[in-house]
């Protein structure tokens, strides 16, 4: 499989379908978190090397929005039947790089590929409308158009799926792109580059640059070429960016951070409940847009949730992300342990309870145990902040209206989750929680059949659902006139 993977694991830019590498020589290092080994290294490319792939992607703008909806269609089934056939390379460069499990790693692999089937369908449905007229001799057309060259920025965290997302839909809108990958996890998105050579895409439809975050994001956002800017990662590098783009009126879509609350009422199946705890919490180490943040039990089950999802996480089987059995990996760095620390630290400070785990793990490195927190009060850090570690505190709560008054105070709004089995209540609930995103008696909901995002300081737009391809689309009215008729 190494040599597979070695194939896939590009060391350079693509820019103009040409492999390159950064104009000054200079490279990034990238290690893998599990081992802190140095795995490669990628160009450290900045403004100079940004506007060049910027040029490719307009140049080849002009030919590839002319294929027809059937083309694009065609060559992201191959895009996605070349991503499946080479699942276990992609997912073993993604461990190496990002510290997850193999497991999951495949599972990400897997729905990058399901994205991208889904909008190779949807190519075909980017449907326009024919109004009724207020002329009797003229008509009315409303097109969709591709909105041009697409910037896609995406983060360490899932570093193929949040690629999928926006790749996905911006081919199959007719859309160019260049595409800037994290700097501690590039070759997940630098893989894409040689997937859609092989595909058959034209040179210049995809371009992918790796460096200098800010000089390279100065470009994406200033360059009046790039007509649409989408983004995955944290609020406050989104409202930078966001500002940025308003020089040149782009199109802007944010998928941002979140403070996911997860409540469980008295009437809940509690073993259930646990159940999507585990997957809500603890997957990817923690470390997703939708972990659950905050945990609100009502006091009737109050004991017996905590002690059920102490036993659990203290099961979950810690170790490097390529050693089979292993479900939790390493945090992503050093700075995201002291994080976790310090939101550990300052929640005992305040009178909470450690109930499991509560430290780094004896393999040493930025493995951190599964915790699980008592007595968490909304004076507590992880009320305001994102944890984006295994660290599970647990609130406990008397009433419904309160219950959602503090899962609603926040500035974030992208997922939330609750469990019970009252129907009347459920309906309540979903409708009082103000998020994009609700699950109930659910603890895991993506899936490329729905819309994805958030509302408030969580985002703007949606990426997957049959919304997912609008955002890389502009409407044109035509007014169809002088008919003679
Ligand atoms: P981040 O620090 O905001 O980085 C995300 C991306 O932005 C990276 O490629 C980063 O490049 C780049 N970047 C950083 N500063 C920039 C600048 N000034 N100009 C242009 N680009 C810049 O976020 P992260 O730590 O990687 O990811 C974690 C965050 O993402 C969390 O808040 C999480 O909730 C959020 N997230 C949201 C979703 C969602 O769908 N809503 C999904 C996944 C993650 P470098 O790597 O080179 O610094």
């Amino acid at each position: 499989m190494l040599q597979k993977t070695s194939h896939y694991m590009r060391q350079a830019n693509l820019i103009g379908g040409e492999w390159v590498q950064a104009d000054s020589g200079a490279t990034i290092n990238v290690t893998n978190p599990a081992t802190t080994l140095l795995i490669g290294t990628v160009p450290k490319s900045g403004q100079s090397e940004t506007r060049r792939a910027i040029e490719a992607a307009e140049a080849a703008f002009h030919g590839w929005k002319k294929t027809s909806a059937f083309e694009r269609s065609k060559l992201l089934r191959k895009l996605h039947d070349s991503i499946m056939d080479n699942q276990d390379a992609l997912a073993e460069l993604l461990t190496m790089e990002q510290g997850k499990s193999l497991a999951e790693a495949k599972g990400e692999v897997g729905l990058s590929a399901a994205y991208v089937l889904w909008f190779a369908e949807e190519a075909r449905r980017t449907y326009g409308d024919v109004v009724p007229s207020p002329w009797v001799d003229r008509r009315i057309l409303v097109t969709k158009e591709p909105v041009g060259v697409v910037a896609a920025v995406t983060p360490w965290n899932f570093p193929s799926a949040m690629l999928s997302r926006k790749i996905a839909p911006a081919l199959a809108a007719g859309c160019t792109a260049v595409i800037k990958p994290a700097s501690q996890t590039p070759y997940s998105g630098l893989a894409w580059g040689a997937l859609c050579e092989e595909a058959g895409f034209p040179k210049g439809v995809v371009n992918i640059v790796t460096g200098s975050a800010a000089e390279i994001g100065d470009e994406l956002c200033s360059n009046p070429l790039v007509r649409k800017l989408t983004f995955t990662g944290s609020t406050e590098v989104g409202k930078i960016l966001m500002a940025k783009c308003a020089g040149t009126v782009k199109k802007v879509s944010m998928e941002l951070g979140g403070n996911a609350p997860f409540i469980v009422f008295d009437d809940a199946d509690l073993d259930r409940a646990v159940e999507g705890a585990m997957i809500a919490k603890y997957r990817n180490s923690g470390q997703t847009c939708v972990c659950a943040n905050r945990f609100f039990v009502q006091a009737g089950i109050y004991a017996a949730f905590v002690e059920k999802l102490a036993v659990a996480s203290e099961k979950l089987k810690v170790g490097p992300g390529l050693e089979a059995g292993t479900q939790q990996g390493p945090l992503i760095d050093e700075n995201a342990v002291k994080k976790v620390e310090q939101f550990v630290r300052d929640a005992t400070s305040k009178g909470a309870k450690v109930v499991s785990g509560g430290k780094r793990h004896p393999l040493g490195g930025t493995f951190f145990q599964p915790t699980v927190i008592a007595a968490a009060t909304p004076d507590m850090m992880f009320m305001k902040e994102e944890i984006f570690g295994p660290v599970a505190p647990v609130f406990k709560f008397d009433t419904e209206e309160e219950a959602v008054r503090l899962a609603n105070e926040t500035e974030f709004g992208l997922a939330a989750y609750f469990y019970s089995s009252n129907l009347g209540r459920a309906v309540r609930v979903m409708e009082g929680l103000k998020y994009g995103m609700v699950a109930v008696n659910e603890g895991l909901m993506t899936t490329v059949e729905a819309p994805f995002g958030g509302v408030k300081e969580s985002g703007l737009g949606r990426e997957g659902g049959h919304q997912g391809i609008e955002d890389y689309l502009d409407t044109k009215y035509v007014c169809l006139g002088g008919l003679g008729i």
